[in-house]
C-alpha cells in the first residue's frame, strides 16, 4: 500500500477521528491511519446482554459542555443522565455512614490543601497534600489514582488542579466507544496499519507503516504519550522536545473489570462499594451500573499494574475475594466474568490516561505545538484543561485540524 494523501492523521481515537472528520467535511483529502482493526482507540465498547459495555472511557464528563453529547444525540443514542455512584453514599455494610462522612470531610480537606500547594511557585506532587497519619490517606490515594491514573507521589499537584471537569457526568447506553467510533462515518481509514516512522526530511512527509509508505503534505499525530516517549526514532529527523514532553506526561493506569451478578435486584442501581478503606491498593466497585445486573470494578495505577502481571484472572480473583469479604462467601457463586481489557499490556495504548509529573505541566503545551506548520499534534495529553478525557482528546483534534486548514491557506 504505497499511497498519497493531503493530510495523514495518525491514530483513530477520539482526537484522530475529530480531526479527520473536520478535514473530510472541509473537503480535504485525508487518511486516518490506525494500527488496530477497529476505530476508537481508548474509547472501546463491547456488547453484552444487549448493552454496550465500555472497557475504556464510559463517562461523558463535563456533560453540559461535552461535544460528544450532541454527537450521541445526533446518532440517536440513549443518554443516561442519572448521577454517578461516586456522588451517592456508598454501601453501608462495611462502611458506616458516620465513617463515610468523616472520609468525605478528609477528602475535602485534602483537596483544599492541594489547591493551596498548586498555587505555590514550585510544583509538588499530589502526595504533598496528605496529612501525615490521617486515617483516610489510603482511600484518598486510591481515589487520586482512579482520577489521574497515577499514584499521588508521581502526579503534579498543579496539573491535577488544572483539570476543568464539572460535576455533570452522563453515560450513553450504547457505549461511549460506540459513539466515538461511529463519528468516523464518511472518513477514509486504513485499519491494521502500524506507523513506524514519520520522515519529514523532504517536502512531502513520508509516513512509513507495516503496509507501505504514505506521503502527505501535512500530518497530525495523535499517538498516546507512552508510545511517543518510548520511540524517539518515530520522528526523522528526531524531535527530542516531543519525546521529552511525552515522557513528562506518562499514561497512568486504570483498568475496569465487569462481572455479571445473579439476583442483582437487592442492590440499588449504581451503588458503590469500597471493600477496603485503609489502603490505596484496593478497587472501587459499582454495583448495578446503569441498573444492569453487573458489577464494574475500577483499579488504579501501580496496584493495577501489579495485577496485570497475573492477567485477567488476577483481577477476577482479587475482586471476587474482596466482594466475598464484604457480602459473605456465598456471594462468589453469584459472580462470573463478563470482560475486561488490560490497558498497560495493550501495545497501542500502553496505559489509560495521562498525568503530568511534578514540574512538567508545560509539557502539555510543548507536545501540542506544531512543527514547521507541517506536523501537528493532538490527543488527550495535549489538552491543558480537559486532559485524560475523550472530549478533551476530541477538542484537541479539532484544534489540530483547524491548524492544518490555516497552514493550507497560508501556503
Ligand atoms: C479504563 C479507562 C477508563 C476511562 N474513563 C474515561 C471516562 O470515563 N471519561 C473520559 O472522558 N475518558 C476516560 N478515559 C480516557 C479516554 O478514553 C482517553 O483520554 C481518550 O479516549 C484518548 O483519546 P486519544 O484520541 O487521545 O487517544 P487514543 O484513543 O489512544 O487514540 C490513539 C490511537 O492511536 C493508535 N495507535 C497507537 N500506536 C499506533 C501506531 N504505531 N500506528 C498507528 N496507530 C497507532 C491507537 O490504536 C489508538 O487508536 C478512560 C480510559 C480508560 C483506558
Amino acid at each position: 500500500m504505497n499511497s498519497e494523501t493531503e493530510v495523514a492523521v495518525i491514530g483513530a481515537g477520539a482526537a484522530g477521528i475529530a480531526a479527520a472528520r473536520r478535514l473530510t467535511d472541509a473537503g480535504v483529502l485525508c487518511l486516518l491511519i490506525e494500527a488496530r482493526d477497529r476505530l476508537g482507540g481508548r474509547a472501546y465498547t463491547v456488547r453484552h446482554g444487549g448493552h454496550g459495555v465500555d472497557l475504556g472511557c464510559g463517562w461523558l464528563h463535563s456533560a453540559a459542555t461535552n461535544p460528544f453529547v450532541a454527537i450521541a444525540e445526533a446518532q440517536g443514542r440513549t443518554l443516561d443522565r442519572s448521577s454517578p455512584a461516586w456522588s451517592r453514599p456508598a454501601v453501608e455494610r462495611n462502611f458506616p455512614l458516620a465513617d463515610q462522612r468523616a472520609y468525605h470531610q478528609a477528602m475535602a480537606d485534602y483537596y483544599e490543601r492541594l489547591s493551596e500547594l498548586a498555587a505555590r511557585a514550585a510544583d509538588v506532587s499530589c502526595a504533598a497534600a496528605f496529612e501525615p497519619g490521617n486515617r483516610w490517606n489510603g482511600l484518598i490515594g486510591a481515589v487520586v489514582s482512579y482520577i489521574s491514573g497515577g499514584d499521588a507521589r508521581d502526579v503534579s499537584a498543579r496539573d491535577f488542579e488544572n483539570y476543568a471537569g464539572t460535576d455533570v457526568n452522563w453515560r450513553v447506553s450504547e457505549g461511549y466507544g460506540t459513539v466515538v467510533a461511529a463519528h468516523a462515518q464518511g472518513v477514509t481509514a486504513a485499519l491494521g496499519t502500524i506507523v513506524e516512522r514519520i520522515d519529514r526530511s523532504a517536502r512531502q512527509i513520508v509516513v512509513e507503516t507495516n503496509r507501505g509508505a504514505i506521503s502527505a503534505r501535512h500530518v497530525i499525530v495523535t499517538l498516546p504519550t507512552n508510545i511517543i516517549a518510548a520511540r524517539a526514532e518515530l520522528f526523522f529527523p528526531l524531535l527530542p522536545e516531543k519525546t521529552e514532553a511525552a515522557a513528562g506526561l506518562p499514561l497512568g493506569l486504570a483498568d475496569k473489570l465487569y462481572l455479571a451478578l445473579d439476583n442483582a435486584d437487592e442492590f440499588g442501581r449504581d451503588s458503590r462499594v469500597f471493600a477496603r478503606t485503609d489502603t490505596k491498593d484496593t478497587a472501587s466497585y459499582t454495583v448495578r451500573p446503569q441498573g444492569r445486573p453487573q458489577i464494574e470494578g475500577y483499579f488504579g495505577n501501580s496496584f493495577a499494574d501489579e495485577l496485570e502481571r497475573g492477567g485477567t484472572d488476577a483481577f477476577v480473583d482479587f475482586a471476587v475475594g474482596q466482594l466475598a469479604d464484604v457480602f459473605g462467601s456465598d456471594f462468589r457463586k453469584r459472580l462470573s466474568i463478563i470482560d475486561m481489557h488490560l490497558w498497560r499490556a495493550d501495545p497501542f495504548a500502553r496505559g489509560s490516561y495521562s498525568f503530568a509529573r511534578p514540574g512538567k505541566v508545560e509539557c502539555r503545551a510543548v507536545l501540542a505545538a506544531p512543527v514547521d506548520e507541517r506536523l501537528f499534534f493532538a490527543g488527550e495529553a495535549c489538552s491543558q484543561l480537559d486532559f485524560s478525557t475523550a472530549h478533551g482528546a476530541y477538542l484537541t483534534g479539532l484544534t489540530a485540524a483547524d491548524q492544518v486548514l490555516k497552514a493550507r491557506k497560508a501556503a
